[in-house]
């Protein structure tokens, strides 16, 4: 068959391990999965309680338009209906960004490392790909911005930038959007968006309504803990949700997660007790960190890049068969570090507590990065 030939040098996604492989690995009886940025508080109640509810028929198609949603969410962010698109997980909006926008007489511009999903989407489109080194873990918007040319249809930034825990201050956001030329979309991606508690974060929504080529993307699959119903929406000015609409699959969310992510929405109470935890959650790895001597970026999200000095392989391996799932470093570009999800307090607790068995194996065994 004639495959596309960017395909054949792809492979799949690798998302973090599951709890059930591990545990039958393993023998363990108790898994904690640190691993892939979810809310270890689960879900809203109410969300919980839309769900056995809902009295939707499995056998209807959704609304392809997610009517509720849409209305709730435009509510709720002060925005006209038409400002916004949904997707099966904010991956799908990426995808449809992709797909309409990318092709092999066009280039994209990213920082590197961030997250996979862009330049995995952007090959597959065949656009050629302009990675841009972060700088102390941040984006570098001066080089992002000279490498914009003629032939740059796609600007992806992350903010907070997924793996680093980093975000990009209001002032540098702006000058950076003024400078980029109109025919250029920017993608900014807010996955950790309701975490921020930084005071110069600025307020994206208000910035759509100022750059017209700018998109920003937001999920329910975090802080609202509803990762496995995949929801999650861009919000731009009409005229750009109006041309990406025809690549979005008719279909694309389902009637579940419509319904489950609308009393998520209103239920904003939840959210705020989510993030002051983790905020308190976060200070005690901090803490630990500090006194270990172990360096990472401070975060604005429920994640934490760490700096072991070690092969994160082997950090990661030492978790895993205590029965803590992280995310090795190696494969986001930092090797000899692992990134963690926050956990609960009781589950930070463990994970801190292997972490110190790990150190102590670390300096008698004398292991290095190398
Ligand atoms: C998790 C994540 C996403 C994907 O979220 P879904 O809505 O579940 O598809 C997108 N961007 C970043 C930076 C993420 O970390």
């Amino acid at each position: 068959m004639r495959w596309k030939k960017q395909l054949l040098t792809l492979t799949p996604y690798q998302p973090g391990k599951s709890t059930e492989s591990v545990k039958k690995l393993y023998n363990l009886d108790k898994i904690v999965k640190l691993a892939s940025n979810e809310n270890p508080y689960g879900c809203s109640d109410k969300a919980h309680a839309a769900l056995q509810t809902a009295s939707l028929s499995m056998a209807i198609y959704p609304d392809g338009y997610a009517t509720n949603l849409r209305e709730g969410v435009a509510s709720f962010l002060g925005v006209e209906p038409e400002e916004l698109i949904f997707g099966n997980g904010s991956d799908n909006i990426i995808q449809m960004i992709s797909r309409a926008l990318l092709h092999s007489e066009a280039n994209t511009v990213m920082a590197i490392p961030t997250f996979s999903q862009y330049k995995h989407n952007a090959i597959i489109e065949g656009a050629e790909i302009i990675e841009v080194p972060l700088v102390n873990g941040e984006h570098d918007l001066d080089q992002m911005l000279a490498a914009i040319d003629e032939n740059t249809n796609v600007v992806w930034l992350c903010s907070p930038n997924n793996p680093t825990g980093t975000y990009i201050p209001e002032s540098k956001l702006v000058s950076f959007l003024e400078k980029v030329p109109q025919e250029t979309l920017i993608v900014l991606d807010e996955a950790y968006y309701e975490y921020v508690v930084a005071e110069d974060y600025y307020q994206s929504i208000n910035l759509t309504r100022n750059y017209s080529n700018l998109i920003v993307l937001r999920t329910f699959s975090k802080i609202y803990g509803l990762a496995s119903l995949r929801v999650g929406y861009g919000v731009a000015n009409p005229a750009i949700i109006k041309a990406l609409e025809p690549a979005r699959e008719p279909f694309n969310v389902n009637s579940f997660g419509q319904a489950v992510a609308l009393a998520a929405i209103e239920d904003q109470g939840f959210i705020e007790e989510c993030k002051r935890k983790n905020r308190e959650n976060l200070a005690r790895i901090y803490d630990f960190c500090d006194q270990n001597n172990l360096e990472y970026f401070p975060t604005q999200t429920n994640f934490i890049l760490v700096d072991f000095k070690v092969d994160g392989d082997k950090v990661f391996q030492f978790l895993l068969e205590k029965g803590y799932i992280v995310r090795s470093g190696k494969a986001l570009g930092f090797p000899t570090s692992v990134r963690i999800t926050v956990g609960t307090e009781e589950e930070n607790e463990g994970l801190l507590k292997v972490i110190n068995e790990f150190l102590v194996k670390k300096e008698t065994e004398g292991l290095t990065g190398k």
